[in-house]
């Protein structure tokens, strides 16, 4: 029988339309897989299993009814918990949002739910989703399916595990300086970033308003494709969401499984060169940049001067918008509350409140971004920052003039050990060194898996200009088309 756990979205979505599957079956099997792994992989933080239920029911009949229904209608999903969905914990995986139920849903959730996609979930990540490895999330951590001594990547490292356990076909991240990307690749599996404004943030978590993304992960890049066509579209709930049609990045994905990339220059970003790469990531992107010529590319190296200012100028601006962004959780308007017994004041239960509902990265990045943002030292730093922003972003312009995409690996190391990168905040924040430029530029970047190193996933970066979101997927899928896909060793249950 077949066991549909192991199927993609596409398969699912052929099966579920022939009949021989039901979205039913589809759900129960993939929340009994849950039930039965994440006690190991803790993907989840909320499993919403009889809505799920109730809404596969719906499905099958409006199918049985003979409706029109889209081509994911019946596919389960999981949520990363930064997406606020209707009636269902929504906590960023914080103490200061616990118990948090929204009561609306975001503009993605709308569209997922307009699909007749089926939520399974809400995963795990790193507070507020801050940082790499998912270690920051207020619940525990995600194990890596790879490895389960070792990080799954962040800060959507749930969404990823979820899909390297076979717990989901599909989820959703998002991406402010990688977040979506750096799991994928850590964890086999594929994550895009779309073009900022492409995806409404109507109903996110803002973290930093500027840069925030979210995002299609999924196994496969024709999978990311079609969920990337559910979510994508102008939102006017969003002042910053583009009123511009969405590329088919679907027809792209299907173009690239033909692996022809004749006449596609990839540009190899000089500054990159074994900047910081381990050596079996840098070998395994080197050969896949060689399957990418064999299938009719072209390499050209360009220079990117200023990527390398890119993760300062990052880690100004990301913390100056999320000092700002989380004034909001004063103990009032949401979740916990922390002292409110009558004898003291606003302000003090207000302190009290964000002292213990917020964990120490989160702490880290307000006292910064406070520090960044005071008067006296704006110009010195966050000013700078934005300075340093709209060079990054001439440097990704000029490139485009004389290549398609350009390509690096997605992340320098592979997936570490828990507890390895805590201690010394910026050989966390390195695990971004080759995915933050994009943000800064907000153009689209897509992580496909390209081989292993150490036995652990490797993953290969394909950057895009703005609003070119299907070139990406035209060139990930070509890849994925010479390389396969990566398959992860079988949980230990035991
Ligand atoms: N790891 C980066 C950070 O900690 C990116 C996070 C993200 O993309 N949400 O800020």
């Amino acid at each position: 029988m077949t066991d549909a756990t192991r199927l993609t979205a596409a398969d699912l979505s052929r099966h579920l339309g022939s009949g021989d599957l039901s979205a039913e079956e589809v759900t129960r099997a993939h929340l009994d897989r849950i039930a039965e792994v994440d006690g190991k992989v803790h993907a989840f933080l909320h499993v919403d299993g009889d809505n799920a239920i109730q809404k596969a029911r719906d499905i099958d009949r409006a199918r049985a009814a003979g409706e029109e229904l889209g081509p994911l209608a019946g596919v389960p999903i999981a949520i990363k918990d930064v997406i606020a969905t209707k009636g269902v914990p929504t906590t960023c995986a914080s103490k200061i949002l616990e118990g948090w139920r929204p009561p609306y849903d975001a503009t993605l959730m709308e569209r997922i739910n307009g699909a007749g996609m089926v939520m399974l979930g809400k995963t795990n990540m790193d507070e507020f989703a801050m940082g790499s490895s998912t270690e920051y999330s207020a619940y525990g951590p995600t194990n890596n399916p790879w490895d389960l001594g070792r990080i799954p990547g962040g800060s959507g490292g749930g969404s990823a595990a979820a899909l390297a356990a076979y717990e989901a076909p599909l989820s959703i991240g998002t991406d402010t300086g990688g977040s979506i990307r750096q799991p994928g690749a850590v964890t086999g599996t594929v994550g895009a970033k779309p073009t900022y404004g492409g995806t409404s943030r109507y109903g996110l978590v803002a973290f930093s308003s500027s840069l925030d993304t979210p995002g299609p992960c999924a196994r496969t890049v024709e999978d990311a494709a079609l969920l990337h066509a559910v979510i994508a579209g102008h939102d006017p709930r969003d002042s910053t969401s583009i009123d511009a049609p969405v590329p088919d990045v679907v027809a792209a994905a299907r173009q690239g499984k033909t692996g022809d990339l004749t006449g596609v220059k990839l540009g190899l970003v000089k500054e990159f060169a074994g900047e910081g790469a381990e050596p079996g990531v840098m070998a395994a992107f080197r050969d896949s940049v060689d399957a990418l010529v064999k299938l009719g590319a072209e390499v050209v190296e360009v220079s990117c001067p200023h990527f390398l200012y890119a993760l300062p100028a990052y880690y100004l601006i990301a913390p100056s918008e999320c000092s700002s962004n989380l004034a909001r959780f004063d103990g009032v308007r949401y979740g916990l509350r922390v002292g409110d017994d009558g004898n003291r004041s606003l302000e003090e239960v207000m302190s009290l409140t964000r002292e213990a509902g917020f964990g120490p990265e989160v702490k880290r990045r307000i006292i910064i971004g406070t520090y960044a943002l005071s008067s006296g030292y704006y110009d010195a730093y966050y000013g700078q920052a934005q300075k340093v922003r709209t060079l990054i972003t001439r440097d990704f312009t000029s490139a485009f003039e004389k290549v398609d995409v350009l390509v690096s690996p997605t992340t320098p190391f592979v997936a570490f050990p828990f507890g390895s990168r805590t201690s010394d905040p910026y050989q966390m924040y390195l695990a971004d060194l080759y995915t933050i430029p994009t943000n800064l530029y907000g153009g689209p970047a897509i992580s496909v898996p390209c081989g292993l190193s150490e036995g652990l996933p490797v993953g290969f970066q394909i950057m895009a200009p703005t609003l070119a979101d299907d070139r990406m997927y035209r060139v990930g899928a070509a890849l994925e088309s010479a390389l396969g896909t990566l398959t992860p060793p079988e949980l230990e249950l035991s």
